[in-house]
């Protein structure tokens, strides 16, 4: 083969690849479409609004795709109705799909798109059974966040699907996946891959993180949409941030020099947004600052349910960086 074939080929593949990853990109869009418009019926019919069904949702489709106890979803709604839940955990016939017996036998399962049956691996079915058990609490707020609590009996699931349900009511979108690097590309700054190893400042912990040294007063960004769990003051960390995103991921950021105005618990970020900048705090009592060189301390933890842990936030970081960097370009 000549240069200029091998070339050619090279070419082909290079943009036979474009339509493909765009075609994904339009498929998601498609899917959140898909999503709404049935979030929107289930509202007109329950009168609750679509934004409560689409944070459920969105929670329970983070936990699935974390945990090996619950099988991988298969339609268009992540959320998974237990089938002795479903059917009545005394209903002989775990897989009952008839809404009298089902309802006999203490199950939740209703029939939602009106054929007659409750197919609990129908989306509208499940949707529908989820919106009727809201309904017995009533339509407001704190009814659903009672609703919410009796069902999942956890405080940290109520509080993870109440985020979301902000986070979509403010965007008024199912698209909030986008990130950000948490500083500024044209700072200097500097990082690598420490996973695992022992911690640089204090303890004898394993390291939950990467850190990104900067110079003290970096920008610190928010690295995706989320809301603010938790702001103040820990002896390690010294002033620190965590912010839930709408995947149930923790961001957690560390040692900060101080925080943006209007950066308080409960408030709604988006990526690329400052929500403080890079310190040395932390190792004593509020305040004590400069025992190590200034760094952001960035971690990543996941709830799936029951329990949270870390997770490397590394490649996550690199991938967020060369994004930003191409599309810059
Ligand atoms: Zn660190």
């Amino acid at each position: 083969m000549n240069r200029l074939v091998v070339f050619g080929l090279i070419a082909l593949l290079f943009f036979a690849n474009v339509p493909e990853s765009s075609a994904s990109e339009t498929d998601q869009q498609k899917i959140y479409q898909e999503r709404i418009d049935l979030f929107s019926k289930m509202e007109a019919i329950t009168q609750i609004p679509w934004y409560y069904f689409a944070a459920i949702d969105q929670y329970e489709r983070s936990v699935r795709r974390v945990r090996k106890d619950i099988p991988k979803e298969t339609g268009l709604i992540g959320i998974y109705i237990k089938p002795e839940i479903w059917s009545g955990a005394i209903n002989p016939d775990l897989s009952d799909t008839n809404p009298l017996s089902i309802q006999i036998f203490g199950g939740i399962g209703v029939d939602g798109n009106g054929d007659g049956i409750a197919d609990q691996t129908n989306d509208e079915d499940v949707l529908y059974t989820i919106a009727n058990h809201l309904l017995d609490y009533g339509f407001d707020r704190d009814n659903i966040k009672l609703a919410l609590w009796d069902y999942y009996k956890r405080d940290k699931s109520v509080s993870l699907i109440m985020g979301k349900v902000k986070m979509y009511e403010t965007y008024g979108t199912l698209d909030l996946d986008k990130h950000a690097f948490p500083v500024p590309l044209r700072y200097n700054y500097s990082y690598k891959n420490t996973w695992g190893s022992a911690r640089g400042w204090g303890g004898r912990r394993m390291h939950e993180g990467t850190d990104i040294f900067a110079g003290y007063g970096t920008p610190v960004r928010a690295t995706s949409y989320g809301i603010v769990e938790m702001k103040g003051w820990n002896r390690f960390g010294g002033w620190r941030i965590g912010i839930r995103d709408i995947n149930n991921t923790y961001h957690y950021f560390a040692h900060l020099n101080g925080f943006a105005d209007g950066i308080k618990v409960g408030r709604v970020v988006e990526p690329g947004m400052i929500i403080g900048s890079v310190g040395s705090s932390g190792y004593g009592p509020p305040g004590t600052s400069g025992k190590f060189p200034p760094h952001l301390h960035y971690g990543m933890y996941k709830d799936n349910g029951k329990t949270e842990w870390s997770f490397d936030p590394f490649p996550h970081l690199k991938s967020w960086e060369r994004g930003e960097r191409q599309r810059r370009k």
